[in-house]
């Protein structure tokens, strides 16, 4: 299947390493000129390196922090300059600490609210009036399964990616008439270093191995195993591309069958 993707421009944020990294990746694969960010120049370098190794494509990065709206902006600004168009953005940032009501500081919330939903903002108001002159577009947000069945310790990520949610609903309908689409991918258990982490967190809370932890996810998944992040890009990379073009306002997990919902 040709998915039409060949010298599209696409930004991927938070992409020199898991998720991120593996949609840039298969976005250069299948021809697009693919921009990506996040804070540590050294990693975008090394992700850079390797994707521009693989694809053969060209990849531009800028080092930032996505909770900075005025370096968002530039970010956008100079994507643009330097590919002449933006025709697809995938939002993604770091996850918010996995913490339990009572843990957790309202500084800790306003910073998470900061990370996980106005940092797909920035991006939103950045490249959605391109598109709306363009008259194509493809805006993916990168949120979690938790959207449609809470995690249990990770309230931050439960209560504020619904928030992510409902804005990927609601730009889907102001701005379908564009030709843009709008939709939310919701990554289950993927191997990446954010997994690590949570698997470090909850075996210590719990005094056991972390091979503990990931016996105890694996077992809660119907297919019996973690994803791989190439798995979760593949998604990404069919929904902003032109066959996907149909396929507006919605929410599709990629986590094995791990929520158990009808819908
Ligand atoms: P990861 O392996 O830790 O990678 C995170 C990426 O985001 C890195 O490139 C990191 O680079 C960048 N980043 C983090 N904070 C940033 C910031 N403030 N500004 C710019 N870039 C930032 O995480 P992941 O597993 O790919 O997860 C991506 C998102 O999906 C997270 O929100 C995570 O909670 C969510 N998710 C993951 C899973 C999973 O199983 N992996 C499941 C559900 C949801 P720098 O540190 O250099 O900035």
């Amino acid at each position: 299947m040709d998915l039409g993707l060949k010298g599209r421009v696409a930004i991927v944020a938070a992409a020199s390493k898991g998720l991120g990294r593996a949609v840039a990746a298969e976005l250069g694969r299948e021809g697009a000129q693919v921009a990506i960010c996040a804070r540590n120049a050294a990693d975008l370098e090394r992700a850079a390196s390797s994707i521009r190794q693989a694809t053969g494509n060209a990849i531009f990065w800028q080092a930032l922090d996505v909770t900075d709206a005025a370096r968002v902006q530039q970010f956008v600004d100079a994507v643009e300059k330097r590919f002449g168009r933006v025709d697809i953005c995938v939002t993604n940032a770091g996850g918010p600490p996995a913490k339990t009501f009572l843990e957790i500081s309202l500084e800790e919330w306003r910073a998470a609210v900061e990370l996980t939903l106005l940092s797909a903002v920035y991006f939103a108001r950045e490249v959605l009036p391109r598109m709306r002159k363009n008259k194509w577009g493809r805006l993916v947000t990168i949120t979690s399964m938790a959207v449609k069945q809470p995690i249990d310790g990770l309230l931050l990520s439960n209560s504020i990616r619904a928030a992510v949610t409902g804005l990927a609903r609601t730009l889907a309908n102001e701005f379908g008439k564009d030709g843009i689409t709008v939709n939310n991918v919701c990554p289950g258990y993927t191997l990446t270093e954010r997994l690590d982490e949570l698997a470090e967190k909850q075996a210590r809370d719990a005094s056991v191995p972390r091979e503990k932890i990931f016996e105890r996810w694996t077992s809660q998944i119907p297919l019996g195993r973690l994803a791989r992040p190439e798995e979760f890009a593949a998604l990404v990379t069919f929904l902003v591309s032109e066959r996907a073009s149909y396929i507006n306002g919605t929410s599709i997990t990629v986590d094995g069958g791990w929520v158990r919902s009808l819908l």
